[in-house]
């Protein structure tokens, strides 16, 4: 869509939504099923768009982004009618003969900004939520995605009705342009610095902003944790996507009596994952492209490379990566790292480690292992993170019922499940009083019989 055309598509979208096409809750399921069908229509040409962009395995873009997906929408056909009804609440004697209820509208037309990591779940997931509360969208793919930005290009206009939904292709030049217009919502995915463009733009206009961003998510590992079992999780959290996921961990801080039995764990589980060889595994992604590529490989010069390490640039492979006695000041400490190299670094008290996490920005998840509830309730109620997991790793985005965001700069608000549903929608607040009795008690003048029913009433 030509940039030019841009305020064009917006003014269509909003006189459609103005007419209240997109309220009717009929309308809303059948949008919703319809981009369920799209999921599961089109699994294969989503999965080969992926494999294309990012080398993701079928059965990792189908639990990741496909079915992920689907899932979130089966979860708002369930529960939508529920999170949409008005809630009464209670109205003060004073103001009786009254009522007063809560109820959720749609914001109106939304703007859904994705990153290229997920590009399908992180464009899909906002949208369902946004179509379950009744929402116009106009979705703009990530353009570092080429493969799956085509496909999701082709596939929108075929199955969501244009009257609510459109998609707009292309890198900055294009996004510029989309945040210069006045929009009910933004809706963005992606890096910190961004999000910083995003909010100012939004702030032209006071439009609200759900900012979904990124930061470097640690992962605190106790001596008593159980290690074979924790390696494995943090690892499939950590290589899922070859470690391109916002809330995968980031680094470790490990107790350093359980430093040895950790790596050893991990030894052991790369060797389990990939059969010894990542580079010859169809189940181990690549990296997005050669910028991203030579950055990582950046971060591990001057490292203390102990498993892996090993690269190659024409084909975008990064071996799976522990660096230890890490230099804090180095940038694979400063910079979120996204990508499979891991940083193992040991504490000697849990304190040290609970410092260490809030000497740094608050993460967007924060995971702790560990068998003492002492131990994790310690981590859990003396840090702040977006999310968190307990002898888990990025998991916890799969449950519908847990809102997903970041906190401070990890992100704004939240969606996933009801909480997506409240993210675009209005909560409005209604009182209706009786029009027939109209004691004057509250009107002037104020005698001081008024003032004295006025005290004991209010
Ligand atoms: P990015 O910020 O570079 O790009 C995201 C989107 O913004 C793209 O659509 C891009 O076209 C657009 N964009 C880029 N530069 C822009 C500019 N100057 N002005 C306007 N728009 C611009 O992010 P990315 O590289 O695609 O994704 C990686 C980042 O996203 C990581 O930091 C990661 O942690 C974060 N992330 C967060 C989540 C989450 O749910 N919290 C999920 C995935 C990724």
């Amino acid at each position: 869509m030509p940039v030019q055309e841009i305020p064009q598509h917006l003014q269509e979208l909003r006189a459609s939504f103005r007419a209240g096409h997109t309220r009717p809750m009929a309308w809303r399921r059948k949008q919703l099923k319809r981009l369920k069908a799209l999921l599961r229509e089109n699994e294969q040409a989503l999965a080969d768009a992926l494999h294309k962009d990012l080398r993701k395995s079928f059965f990792e873009a189908w639990i990741t982004e496909i079915n992920f997906t689907v899932n979130e929408i089966d979860h708002s056909l369930t529960h939508m009618e529920e999170w949409a009804r008005p809630r009464a609440v209670d109205t003060p004697i004073a103001y009786q003969p009254a009522s007063s209820e809560v109820r959720k509208e749609p914001l109106g037309v939304t703007l859904i900004i994705g990153p290229w990591n997920y590009p399908v779940q992180l464009i899909l997931a906002p949208l369902a939520a946004a179509l379950s509360a009744g929402n116009c969208a106009v979705l703009k793919p990530s353009e570092m995605a080429p493969a799956t930005a085509e496909v999701l290009g082709r596939l929108i206009p075929q199955y969501m009705d244009p009257q609510a939904v459109r998609v707009v292709q292309g890198a900055v030049p294009e996004t510029t342009a989309l945040l210069e217009q006045k929009w009910d919502h933004i809706f963005f995915t992606g890096s910190t610095a961004v999000g910083r463009i995003v909010m100012k733009a939004a702030a032209e206009h006071l439009t609200p902003v759900t900012l979904e961003l990124g930061g470097k998510s640690p992962c605190i590992v106790a001596a008593d944790a159980p290690m074979n079992v924790a390696a494995r999780r943090i690892l499939w959290g950590k290589l899922t996507n070859a470690g391109q996921t916002c809330v995968a961990p980031d680094y470790v801080l490990v107790e350093r009596g359980a430093q040895d039995k950790l790596m050893a764990a991990i030894k052991s589980t790369l060797q389990s994952f990939y059969e010894g060889n990542p580079k010859a595994s169809k189940d181990y992604a690549r990296i997005i492209n050669t910028r991203h590529f030579d950055r990582l490989t950046g971060l591990l010069e001057g490292q203390h490379v102990a498993l892996g390490g090993d690269s190659d640039r024409d084909d975008l492979y990064i071996e799976p990566t522990v660096v230890t006695d890490v230099d804090l000041d180095s940038p694979v400490m400063q910079q979120e790292i996204f990508g499979p190299i891991l940083p193992i670094i040991p504490w000697d008290t849990i304190q040290e480690a609970i410092d260490f996490v809030n000497d740094r920005e608050k993460p967007l998840a924060l995971y702790v292992f560990t068998k003492k509830r002492a131990t994790s309730e310690a981590v859990l109620q003396n840090t702040s993170s977006g999310g968190a997991g307990v002898n888990i790793s990025v998991m916890h985005l799969g449950v519908p019922d847990l809102p997903f965001g970041g906190v401070g700069p990890s992100g704004t608000g939240a969606y996933h499940g009801q909480a997506g549903f409240d993210c675009f929608s209005h909560t409005k607040s209604v009182m209706t009083k009786s029009a027939l009795i109209d004691p004057p008690v509250l009107y002037p003048p104020y005698s001081d019989f008024k003032k004295k029913v006025t005290r004991t009433l209010l």
